[in-house]
C-alpha cells in the first residue's frame, strides 16, 4: 500500500489570498497588491485583519467570506497554485493523497468539494476538514489515519502534526509562515515538494 500524504488546500494548492485580495479590492473599489498581502509579517489567524489595518482599510469580513463561497463555487475565480496539479500528479504515483482544510464545515464544504473535483479532475481526492477551532486537529486526524506527511502553510498545523508523530512539510514563503516550528522541513514551492518527496532529495 502507498504511504498516505495529506495536503491542505488554501494557499498550498489554491492561490486563495490572490483571490481575496481581487474580492476585497473589487468590494471596496481599492488597489491593495499581491505584495501587500506578503510583507506584513503576522500570524496566520488575523493574517488579512493586520494586513488591512497597515493599510488603514475598512473591511467587513463576513462579507467577503459570503463572496468567498460564491467564488468558490465559481470554478473559474479560484486559480490552482502555480505547479500544484503537475506536482500532485507526480505524488500520486507514490503516495496516496487526501486533502485536509480547516474551512468551515457546514459553510464551505459543499463549495470545497465541488472546487476540489473541477480543478483537478484527474486525481481521485477525498476531502477532510479539521484544524478548524474546537475540530480533531490536523496533526491528530493525520494520526487516526496513518499519514506519513502533512503538507501545510500554517506552521501551527504543521506543529500539530509533529507534536502527533506525523512529518511535516511548512509550504510557501508567506508573511504567516516566517517561521518553522521545530522539527519542520520547509518547502518553498511544488518544485521543491516533488524534489524531496518523489526524486528524494533530501530524506
Ligand atoms: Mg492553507
Amino acid at each position: 500500500m502507498k504511504p498516505k500524504i495529506a495536503v491542505d488546500i488554501d494557499d498550498v494548492i489554491s492561490d486563495s489570498t490572490e483571490t481575496i485580495r481581487l474580492v476585497v479590492n473589487n468590494h471596496l473599489g481599492i488597489d491593495l497588491q499581491p505584495d501587500d498581502y506578503r510583507s506584513v509579517e503576522a500570524d496566520y489567524w488575523g493574517y488579512y485583519e493586520a494586513v488591512w489595518q497597515s493599510k488603514n482599510v475598512n473591511v467587513d469580513y463576513q462579507e467577503i467570506e459570503e463572496r468567498l463561497i460564491s467564488k468558490t463555487n465559481n470554478h473559474e475565480n479560484m486559480p490552482l497554485l502555480a505547479g500544484a496539479e503537475f506536482a500532485l500528479g507526480e505524488l500520486s504515483k507514490k503516495y496516496s493523497l487526501i486533502l485536509v482544510t480547516s474551512r468551515k464545515q457546514e459553510k464551505f464544504q459543499k463549495s470545497t468539494d465541488a472546487w476540489v473535483r473541477s480543478n483537478l479532475p484527474n486525481l481521485d481526492l477525498e476531502v477532510y476538514f479539521a484544524g478548524h477551532k474546537k475540530d480533531k486537529s490536523k496533526g491528530e486526524l493525520c494520526r487516526d489515519l496513518d499519514t506519513k506527511y502533512l503538507i501545510d502553510d500554517n506552521p501551527v498545523h504543521c506543529e500539530s502534526a509533529i507534536k502527533n508523530g506525523v512529518n511535516a512539510i511548512l509550504f510557501g514563503n508567506y508573511g504567516w509562515n516566517k517561521t518553522a516550528p521545530t522539527g519542520v522541513i520547509r518547502c518553498e514551492s511544488w518544485p521543491d515538494v516533488v524534489d524531496l518527496l518523489v526524486n528524494e532529495r533530501a530524506e
